[in-house]
């Protein structure tokens, strides 16, 4: 589906692996005064002060966690920054640098390699992280990519999953369930494309969603806005996995209960007509689908005239005793309890 638009090929084995380091991390820059001392010696220097350090790490697999038949690499580059980030915004601090490693087999390029930088320079530069070590080699089969981020907070500002309260409320920023749809469509796709290659598909209807799939971003802004709120989430975590595994990641964590309403998801009229056509219920995608990257947090009751209205938050229900349970709350006020559905790289 995604044409090969990089005729040259040079070899990895050119350059060597330092050569191959060197060419692909040139154009990165430092600039967060906490970054010492970047790529170029045995190890990167960092000095946080009187900030606490927040790292996160994560493992992607050609064929478990991404396609290459539909998604492009400077893509991918920008994405597997993006998801690790994520991670940082969901602990409420700030990311500042991030170690990029990959190992990559001898069917790819140089050129190739150039994309997948090029994606991670981009988001690099966007969410103003420093790239500041990795390691790169050789695969027997396909592309991996790990990215290690780490970010600063002070130690009041920090939010964990362990914080929610009984009449909490709950919060999302976004909306949710697009980029699973946007994966079913470009599944679609690729399975009409082995069929007839000659067939030029027709997206249209669909950049919504498949750009919530191949180029979500991560909710920098969220940490910004609760700070001008003046709201402190009482607990925080990032929905990579699907809206129901992460709420009862929260409940576990805090000993809390939760109610989730159904007719209080926040769904992009782009996913709800998508549902329509593939025939599969708006809810379902809503709560098990992943990959949104969007923010999932508890605030306290009396916040509430604070973010009421807010159009980067849907309240969409509220923490109750751990004995009552995690249900969704139907639209016919029925009650069903939430199961972690949610996408599992070990089930595959
Ligand atoms: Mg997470």
């Amino acid at each position: 589906m995604i044409e090969d638009k990089t005729p040259q090929r040079t070899s990895l084995s050119d350059l060597g692996e330092f050569g191959l380091i060197k060419h692909l991390t040139s154009n990165f820059e430092i600039n967060n005064p906490s970054t010492l001392t970047g790529i170029g010696d045995d190890a990167a220097v960092l000095d946080f002060k009187d900030k606490k350090a927040v790292v996160s790490t994560d493992l992607l697999i050609e064929g478990v966690h991404f396609d290459l038949a539909y998604m492009p690499l400077k893509h991918l580059g920008y994405k597997s920054v993006v998801v690790n980030l994520s991670d940082i915004y969901a602990m409420n601090a700030k990311p500042t640098q991030i170690t990029v490693s990959v190992a990559v087999s001898n069917r790819f390029p140089l050129e190739a390699l150039e994309e997948l930088f090029d994606g991670i320079a981009t988001a690099a530069k966007e969410y103003n992280v420093d790239v500041i070590g990795g390691d790169t080699t050789s695969s027997q089969k396909g592309l991996i990519i790990s990215i290690t981020a780490i970010g600063e907070a002070d130690e009041n500002e920090l939010v964990y999953r362990n914080g929610a309260k009984i009449t909490d409320l709950l919060v999302v920023s976004g909306d949710i369930g697009a980029a699973y749809m946007g994966l079913q469509v470009l599944e679609r796709e690729k399975q009409v494309f082995q069929v007839n290659p000659n067939n030029q598909p027709d997206l249209d209807a669909y950049t919504y969603i498949i750009e919530r799939q191949l180029r979500p971003e991560a909710r920098k802004d969220v940490r910004t806005l609760l700070h001008a709120l003046e709201i402190k989430p009482t607990a925080m975590i990032d929905i990579s996995d699907g809206l129901s595994s992460e709420i009862i990641h929260l409940c576990k964590q805090s000993e809390v209960g939760c109610n989730l309403y159904e007719d209080k998801l926040p769904l992009d009229p782009q996913l709800i007509s998508v549902c329509e056509e593939f025939n599969i219920d708006s809810t379902t995608v809503a709560i098990n689908g992943g990959e949104d990257y969007e923010l999932l947090f508890t605030i306290s009751m009396d916040d509430f005239d604070k973010i009421k209205g807010n159009p980067n938050f849907s309240i969409i229900g509220h923490m109750v005793q751990e004995s009552e349970g995690i249900h969704l709350i139907t639209r016919a006020d029925t009650k069903i309890p939430l199961k972690a559905r949610g996408w599992n790289a070990l089930e595959q």
